[in-house]
């Protein structure tokens, strides 16, 4: 069935992200404080909430489903929800993005669930940065992590990394080192202004040319092009001349890819956004706790796409930031 998620300059949208909490074992310095504070446990959907409407999502043609958060690996029974996913028919592609540190325990029982593509989150490969990046001494457990996905098959592992001026900036070669000697595909991300401490600012901001200048001056690269299965992806990618290895730059502000955005949210208390900076959102979970039909919410997310704006105004003068920071939307 052809999605009937289209919005006002014809962009289709398949690729659904559901945030399962906004909880975290982690405070990273350009997500959250370390007094962050968190919704209550009766806002978070269920499990049987967040099933109820992936179906409805699927009905309407989202094809693709990745489980985000907050940290999804701190919830309880993540993959037995991954497996209910799994079975919704018409949702052919399910992913989880995790800090890595959860892997140790559950990678083994994400897979078995029928999860075969993971990202993990990791910025620097130095102890004392890690630290200073994340506020938690945990480096050695996310490679850890990192090694047991890898051990029980999880194949693509993509790696991404946020680069910050003062904290990593002199760690992008390293990291790109450390991908291609494991076979990771290595995804920077631009530092994009939805932290809650509100830090971000062009003196800590790097952009997506920078990075891959510093990686080709010591492994040449050349550019994939974004075509065929590529052509909605928002990474820019790039092929090491050596090898088979790619790296992937995702220069949300830099270069914003907006035109090409096939994606729409959802949030872990039932909030539905059609782009990461709405400074609108739609209660899903509300309608659905009061028993509204499926028609019914169906119809309301079809509205909210077709009033999907045409993009992020980052770079313009009357950018607003929204309320919500990256844990709370779901990254
Ligand atoms: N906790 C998981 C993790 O860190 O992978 C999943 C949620 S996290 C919000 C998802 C992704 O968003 C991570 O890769 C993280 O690095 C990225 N992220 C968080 N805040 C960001 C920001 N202000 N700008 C760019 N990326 C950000
Ligand atoms: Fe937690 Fe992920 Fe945010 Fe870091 S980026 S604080 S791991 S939700």
């Amino acid at each position: 069935m052809e999605s009937c998620l289209i919005d006002n300059f014809n962009r289709v949208h398949t690729n659904l992200r559901i945030s399962i909490t906004d909880q975290c074992n982690f405070r990273c310095v350009y997500c959250m404080p370390e007094d962050m504070e968190f919704m209550e446990d009766e806002e978070v959907m269920t499990f049987d909430e967040i099933v109820h409407l992936a179906r409805i999502f699927a009905d309407l043609g989202v094809r693709k489903v990745r489980v985000t958060g907050g940290e999804p690996l701190v919830r309880r029974g993540v993959p037995e929800l991954i497996s209910r996913l799994s079975q919704i028919e018409g949702l052919k592609d399910i992913s989880l993005t995790t800090n890595g540190i959860g892997l140790i325990k559950q990678a083994g029982a994400l897979y078995d669930a029928g999860l075969r593509r993971i990202n993990v989150s990791l910025d620097t490969l130095n102890e004392a940065k890690f630290e200073r990046m994340t506020r938690r001494k945990v480096l050695s457990k996310v490679l850890e992590g990192l090694r047991e996905a890898k051990r029980c098959g999880f194949d693509p592992i993509k790696v991404n990394a946020v680069p910050l001026r003062g904290f990593s900036d002199d760690e992008i070669v390293d990291l790109a080192s450390f991908a291609r000697e494991n076979s990771y595909q290595l995804r920077f991300i631009e530092f994009m202004p939805l932290d809650a401490d509100d830090i971000w600012g062009k003196d800590m901001f790097i952009p997506g040319e920078e990075i891959v200048g510093k990686i080709n001056a010591v492994f040449p690269l050349e550019p994939i092009p974004n075509d065929g299965d590529r052509k909605h992806d928002t990474a820019k990618c790039y092929r090491f001349r050596d090898n088979g290895g790619e790296i992937g730059i995702i220069a949300s502000v830099s270069e914003p890819f907006c035109d090409q955005c096939n994606r729409v949210r959802l949030t872990s208390d039932g909030k539905f956004r059609t782009c990461l900076f709405s400074l609108t959102e739609t209660d899903l979970l509300m309608h659905l706790r009061a028993g509204a039909p499926d028609g019914v919410i169906a119809d309301l997310i079809v509205d909210a796409v077709k009033a999907k704006g045409p993009g992020h105004k980052i770079n313009a003068a009357d950018f607003i930031k929204p309320e919500r920071n990256m844990s709370r939307i779901g990254g």
